[in-house]
């Protein structure tokens, strides 16, 4: 199991590619807080911090943004019965920073009364909702409407709550039944903020370059950058919908493991540190890998180039944004 640490070269690398980009002041519009057991399995984060409370988030996160002062919008962990404990506990965290906002994690099983009155009882800013809390058959290709249902997104428009949401499918965002049910959600429901996550889950970019068009127009959607490592999905997002729809996001924890996800045909992989045999993959090269923060910022560095981000704009990507998707 490879070990939970920040390396020399993790640090000249941010030094070298890194601290001129990132701005001082970022808000994290994706990331997790709990305490292990809340998993409920053993996972590669039992290497990682016990609890990882707001504060010990603001030393970790120091790791792939070294310096930077940090907000955020958190949400709590184990997409299965029993997250009360989690929203629970990430209640009581973000209850202590005025600047940080909480998502409730959703069963889509529940009441829709119960859901506006948790969600208020908690002062939560939104809903995090996960195809893993579909029970009793394989939830990899859920239509969206399974995990994240009608009666849930009505409380959303009403309450004006943002959504985090991580469509699956194979093809993700180029898939028709996925741009149908955001495209009706986000028009009958425009009190309700769509937030997709990992760039509408474009771990291989070609699938929400190919998609995001779907979507041109809609004014009640964002896309955040979490734990995505590769550049073509970011630019899409933003030549397609605009600047103001992408917001950074480092989907701590994962952001502290080590790796990649590359796209690779139709699909895409993760490769992690332990995953691999770099030696016999990489005869030519001491393959050392970063931990996947630093790789997923370095990609939206290099949209940002290619996209010729002003910094004032760069700055709107890091903060900016979401702050203003969170106003309600
Ligand atoms: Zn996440």
């Amino acid at each position: 199991m490879a070990k939970w640490e920040l390396r020399d070269y993790d640090r000249e690398f941010f030094a070298k590619h890194l601290d001129s980009f990132v701005p001082r002041e970022i808000f994290d519009a994706h990331a997790h807080l709990y305490e292990l057991s809340h998993w409920g399995r053993p996972t590669a984060l039992d290497q990682g911090p016990d609890p990882a409370t707001l504060d010990v988030f603001r030393e970790q996160i120091e790791w792939i943004t070294p310096g930077r002062q940090t907000s955020g919008l958190f949400f709590g962990v184990g997409f299965h019965a029993g997250s009360d404990e989690s929203n629970d506990f990430v209640e009581r965290e973000v209850a202590k920073d005025k600047t940080c906002f909480a998502h409730y994690l959703t069963p889509p099983t529940m009441d829709p009364e119960a859901l506006r009155e948790q969600v208020r009882r908690r002062n939560m800013a939104g809903l995090k909702v996960y195809h893993s809390f579909i029970t009793g058959k394989p939830s990899w290709t859920a239509d969206i409407g399974e995990f994240l249902v009608e009666e849930h997104v009505r409380i959303a428009h009403e309450e004006r709550l943002t959504v985090t949401l991580h469509m699956v499918k194979d093809r993700a965002m180029a898939e028709t039944a996925n741009q149908e049910r955001i495209v009706h959600f986000c028009r009958k429901y425009p009190g309700m903020k769509l937030i997709l996550a990992h760039a509408a889950r474009g771990f291989n970019p070609y699938h929400t370059i190919e998609g995001i068009g779907a979507l041109k127009g809609l004014r009640n959607v964002w896309c955040d950058t979490s734990a995505v490592t590769e550049a073509g999905a970011f630019e899409a997002i933003v030549d397609t919908l605009g600047l103001d729809r992408l917001v950074w996001g480092s989907d701590y924890p994962v952001s502290h493991m080590r790796g990649r996800c590359v796209a690779i045909g139709d699909t895409f992989v993760w490769f992690y540190e332990d995953s691999v045999d770099w030696k016999a993959l990489a005869g030519h090269a001491k393959v050392e890998p970063l931990l996947i923060g630093l790789e997923s910022l370095r990609a939206l560095k290099l949209a940002a180039m290619r996209l010729r981000l002003t910094d004032s704009q760069v700055e709107s990507v890091f903060r900016d944004n979401a702050l203003r998707m969170l106003e309600r």
